[in-house]
């Protein structure tokens, strides 16, 4: 029996960050910081970085939000806390520093209430932060989410999200931005686990082709600013980060000390065993892991790399911005060969 669904999707090919290469370009830019990476999710707070860290409990506390806002960047507030909790780090944040603090939420139990609690401490960006976006629980939360937003300026960021369909849907609902990408993150185990996921790279380029207005926050997977390069350049308004801020002094948790002396921070999915139990206590099939990362240093100095390689990624296709960059970027499929030959080699 032939199943033509199932056809169809067999020989449908979906490519990641790493099968692809950008083409260099003709340049008149003669220094990075002719290129702006000026952006915006809630217009009247503009961004010059468009990254924000990932709001989990090993991610983004106070210290986080205050370093990415800083940075001209985004830190979203994670809710594995109790609201008052939340209130606090977001109240901590916003008192001698950052300029504007996200706050995750979730779409069962208290999440309006924490909505309405962390909207009033001054959040600017609320995130409805559920593993499979694409959900009848997710619609519900943006509406009602929504409602307690009311006039205010708040941005409505959703997700997470995989295919087309599902973006539009959330855009639909009422999201303002919606975080794409499923099964790609460093701790994440979904797609073991259930079998289920796309590219992280696909999923921008298949959502890029929305008609809705909604932006598209790459999540999950991105390893390197080539990464966050290749994810505008497919679309991306914004990235979001885990892995490559884990590590830094300004995540929550203690530095660990091996024999040798070399420090460690942890870090984990918060669908990890050790993550569930410590904001449940129980833990349900784990769909992430929990794992130690080398102590990096300041958030700071990541994050001015971070600009420095996005922006460099821009200059090698001759674009002053990202909207320009869109226009003239052309993609590049290479090879197991190539993506080796992409790779620092001399170490192996
Ligand atoms: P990374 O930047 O590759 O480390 O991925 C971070 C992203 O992984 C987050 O922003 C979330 O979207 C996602 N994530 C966080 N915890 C988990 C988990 O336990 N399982 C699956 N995905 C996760």
């Amino acid at each position: 029996m032939v199943l033509p669904t199932m056809e169809v999707n067999l020989t449908r090919e979906t490519i990641c960050f790493d099968d692809v290469l950008l083409e260099p370009q003709y340049s008149d830019i003669d220094s990075r910081t002719e290129v702006s990476l000026d952006s915006y999710l809630v217009r009247s707070l503009p961004n010059s970085l468009p990254v924000s860290s990932s709001p989990m409990d090993t991610v983004t506390e106070t210290d986080m939000a205050r370093a990415m806002s800083a940075a001209g960047g985004l830190g979203i507030i994670h809710r594995y806390n109790s609201i008052q909790e939340q209130v606090t780090m977001i109240e901590e944040a916003l008192k001698g520093g950052a300029r504007h603090v996200g706050a995750a939420v979730g779409v069962t139990g208290a999440f309006q209430t924490r909505a309405r609690e962390v909207i009033s401490a001054g959040a600017k960006i609320i995130c409805i932060d559920i593993a499979h976006g694409h959900h009848s629980l997710m619609e519900m939360a943006i509406k009602g989410v929504r409602k307690e937003i009311g006039s205010a300026p708040v941005h409505l960021m959703a997700g997470n999200v995989a295919t087309r369909e599902a973006f539009d849907d959330l855009a639909k609902w009422g999201a303002d931005s919606i975080r794409v990408g499923i099964g790609g993150g460093s701790i994440c185990s979904t797609r073991l686990v259930t079998g289920h996921g796309v590219p992280t790279f696909q999923s921008i380029l298949d959502c890029s082709d929305t008609e809705y207005d909604a932006k598209i926050i790459a999540d999950g997977g991105i390893k390197t600013t080539g990464d966050m390069v290749k994810a505008f350049a497919a679309g991306a308004d914004f990235v979001m980060i885990g892995s490559m801020l884990a590590g830094v002094n300004e995540t929550p948790g203690d530095i660990f000390k091996d024999a040798d002396g070399k420090r460690y921070k942890v870090y984990r999915g918060m669908a990890s065993r050790a993550a569930q139990e410590r904001w449940r206590g129980t833990a349900t099939t784990p769909e992430g892991v929990s794992t130690t990362v080398p102590y990096k240093g300041t958030a700071a100095d990541i994050l001015s790399n971070i600009k420095g390689g996005i922006c460099s990624g821009l200059s090698y296709s001759g674009a002053r911005n990202i909207e320009k960059f869109r226009f003239t970027a052309k993609f590049l499929k290479q090879t197991v060969a190539g993506s080796r030959e992409s790779n620092t080699h001399i170490l192996s």
